[in-house]
């Protein structure tokens, strides 16, 4: 990782609320731990049993993860999901990943949200979503797809000290940022 990287990581850790909840610095109301993995249930939850679940190192977003902790996490988040199901007898659960203050980040340390559901709560907001033309659509995909290789899943190792090679795993953004322009919104979900 590049030094400005990290030394953006490292400021960013001192102040870290979810750093002080896993070093036990502040209390948190932990339901699972494991050498890399830690959850708590969500201080203001959206509905009991609301869990977030974080690596215990110090990452922003989910993109910086390596792919081995960020496979474990997934994996964890997966197991907690059917516990949870299991345990509040949720009817649904949505799985929230935020990256970013622009897309509701508040704690910059890498988390998931798992929220369990009951029909017709109304519990979470419906999303503003727009219409978009087909033909619009397509040249969208074309143009996110020049810039996405296939990840072969038999690159990845899950012991640590391996990795996807580096051929495949980083996929290098060409040409300009892809935009999608606004039409009529509606508040489907
Ligand atoms: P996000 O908006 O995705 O960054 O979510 C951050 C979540 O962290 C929010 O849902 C907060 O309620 C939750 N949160 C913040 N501080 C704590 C804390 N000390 N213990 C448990 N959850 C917290
Ligand atoms: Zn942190």
């Amino acid at each position: 990782m590049a030094q400005t990287q990290q030394d953006v990581l490292k400021a960013s850790k001192e102040q870290c609320i979810f750093c002080k909840i896993i070093s036990g610095d502040i209390s948190a109301a932990k339901i699972y731990e494991d050498d890399k993995v830690f959850a708590f249930l969500d201080i203001n939850p959206v509905n009991a049993g609301h869990t977030l679940v974080v690596p215990k190192d110090h990452y922003i977003v989910l993109p910086q993860l390596p792919d081995d902790l960020a496979m474990h996490l997934i994996k964890v988040v997966k197991y907690l999901s059917g516990a949870i199901f299991e345990m509040t007898g949720a009817h649904g659960i949505n799985i929230y990943q935020n990256n970013g203050a622009a897309a509701g980040q508040e704690v910059p340390h890498v988390h998931f949200h798992i929220i369990p559901r009951r029909q017709d709560d109304n519990a979470m907001s419906p999303w503003n979503r727009s219409k978009i033309d087909p033909e619009q659509l397509k040249q969208i995909a074309e143009e996110m797809g020049k810039n996405l290789k296939p990840i072969s899943s038999s690159t990845v190792k899950l012991s640590s000290n391996t990795s996807v090679s580096k051929k495949t795993s980083k996929p290098k953004r060409k040409g300009k940022p892809v935009k999608v322009k606004r039409r009529n919104s509606t508040n489907s979900p």
